[in-house]
């Protein structure tokens, strides 16, 4: 368990000039950071910390590959700070108790940090601005993860969109409108001068993961639209993980690629799609987004949940996509479509039992695109594959894989005796599936 939640800081500051905090959180970069851009832009010092949540990490194991890899960013962020005679403060424990005291050590006249549009990010949020406020310290907020957030795509009826293709194209118009979208880049000199002793992956409980998050490649792209679907060719970015952090900002991403790969950018609007649909429905986060589905029998045999989550299922393309996932960290983005749908059609385990295993277990985890995907998936989401289309776990192994390279290199059992035979035949599985489905709509 952590010693402190409070490192010792060597100056008491009641007398100290006002200084503004910029508040790192799922932004961990210094370069088109809009938040600590602002807070530079003002004539106070900047003083920036990170607040490691007690709230967030009780929930998660000692050895998460996530804490490792926030802990290493900030150990990047603090090098850079530190050849502007600047520093990082790193925190510890609940928000509110963490800010009550940084109010009392420092003399804060405003608090920069970036938007996040999660519901406990938001209560959280709320909860500080308050806190804040009540001692006359502003909270500024700004847009910072995505180009487009909250209300700024409405249908003309002013209403969210729930259906991709039409909000993808209003993002585009508007992104046309808003051209250029620059990267944006701090006035490092008007940081507050500071050195901390940072406190380590121990002291906050955790240890070191045998798991390590890929660096994100970008030189494959022009590949991307013809490629993109097949695992083994692994030409994709490896972005998610360092856009859930903010290791790069969307803006500077924007700005790298060429705006012509339709395709690519098309991905990087799913995600502000699936944001936005977190944002204006929080319910999703343990709803199906379309109640109708509300009455679908699940099965929710654990015996076969713990095979699906192994990759004992008998199904290569399932096995060999969640053996990728147990073992990285990640899983291909055609395999990760293969393995929910096997789950909540197959197997008719209730999405949320899948949803929240790929929670547990992917680098790139990201409550919005996570939920709107498996449920998609499962068929119950917006914009969701219709509830009949059934993918064949075989005929996508033919489709993506037909030389069996991926399966080979995730399964090395596959050519033995001891890989095991199908959990459940497909056919007999489709028919179940589509019964169960309609009688849950009809019901
Ligand atoms: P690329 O193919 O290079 O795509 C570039 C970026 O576009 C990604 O980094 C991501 O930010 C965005 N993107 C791509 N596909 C999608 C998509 N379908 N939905 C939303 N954004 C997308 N992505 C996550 O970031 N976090 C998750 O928790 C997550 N859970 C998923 C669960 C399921 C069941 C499925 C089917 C998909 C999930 N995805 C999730 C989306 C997608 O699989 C990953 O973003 C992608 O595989 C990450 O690899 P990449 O960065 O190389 O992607």
């Amino acid at each position: 368990m952590p010693v402190k939640s409070f490192p010792d800081i060597s100056t008491p500051l009641k007398d100290q000039k006002p200084i503004s905090i910029f508040w790192f959180r799922r932004d961990l970069r210094i370069e088109d950071n809009t938040a600590l851009t602002k807070a530079l832009d003002s004539n106070i010092p900047v003083l920036p910390i990170f607040i490691f949540d007690s709230h967030i990490l009780n929930e998660l194991p000692k050895d998460d590959a996530r804490v490792a890899f926030i802990h290493r960013s900030i150990l990047k962020i603090k090098d850079s700070l530190k050849a502007h005679g600047s520093d990082i403060l790193c925190l510890y424990g609940d928000p509110k108790s963490v800010w009550l005291e940084l109010i009392s050590k420092f003399k804060v006249a405003k608090v920069y940090t970036n938007k996040d549009y999660e519901p406990y990010a938001i209560a959280r949020d709320k909860e500080i601005a308050e806190l804040l406020g009540k001692k006359d310290i502003t909270f500024n907020s700004f847009k910072d993860q995505v180009i487009f957030e909250e209300d700024e795509i409405l249908k003309s009826n002013q209403e969210p969109y729930t259906v991709f293709t039409p909000y993808k194209n209003k993002w585009l118009t508007k992104f046309q409108e808003a051209n250029p979208i620059e990267p944006k880049n701090p006035k490092l000199n008007n940081l507050y001068k500071a050195n901390y002793t940072t406190m380590s992956l121990e002291d906050i409980g955790f240890t070191k993961s045998e798991i390590e998050v890929k660096d994100f490649n970008l030189s494959r792209l022009h590949l991307y639209g013809d490629k993109r679907d097949f695992p083994y060719a692994d030409i994709t970015s490896y972005l998610s993980t360092h856009l859930r952090f903010g290791t790069i900002g969307i803006r500077q991403i924007i700005s790298r690629i060429d705006k012509s790969n339709a395709v690519f950018l098309s991905e990087l609007i799913w995600r502000e799609f699936f944001m936005q649909i977190l944002f204006h429905y929080p319910k999703v986060v343990t709803e199906n987004f379309r109640s109708k589905y509300d009455n679908i029998k699940w099965r929710n045999n654990k015996q076969e949940f713990l095979l699906w989550c192994q990759g004992k299922t008998g199904y290569p393309m399932v096995d060999a996509g969640m053996r990728q996932l147990n073992t990285t960290g990640f899983m291909h983005n055609r395999v990760r479509m293969i393995t929910a749908g096997f789950l909540c059609k197959h197997l008719l385990i209730d999405w949320r039992w899948g949803e929240s295993y790929f929670a547990e277990k992917l680098l790139d985890y990201e409550l919005s695109s996570n939920n709107g995907n498996w449920q998609w998936a499962a068929g119950t989401g917006c914009d969701a594959a219709p509830y009949f289309r059934i993918f064949n776990p075989l005929s996508q192994q033919q489709k993506f894989d037909k030389d069996y390279k991926y399966v080979r290199k995730w399964i090395p059992e596959f050519d033995t005796f001891e890989y095991p035979d199908p959990i459940v035949e497909h056919k007999f599985a489709r028919e179940r599936a589509l019964a169960a489905y309609k009688s849950g709509i009809e019901a």
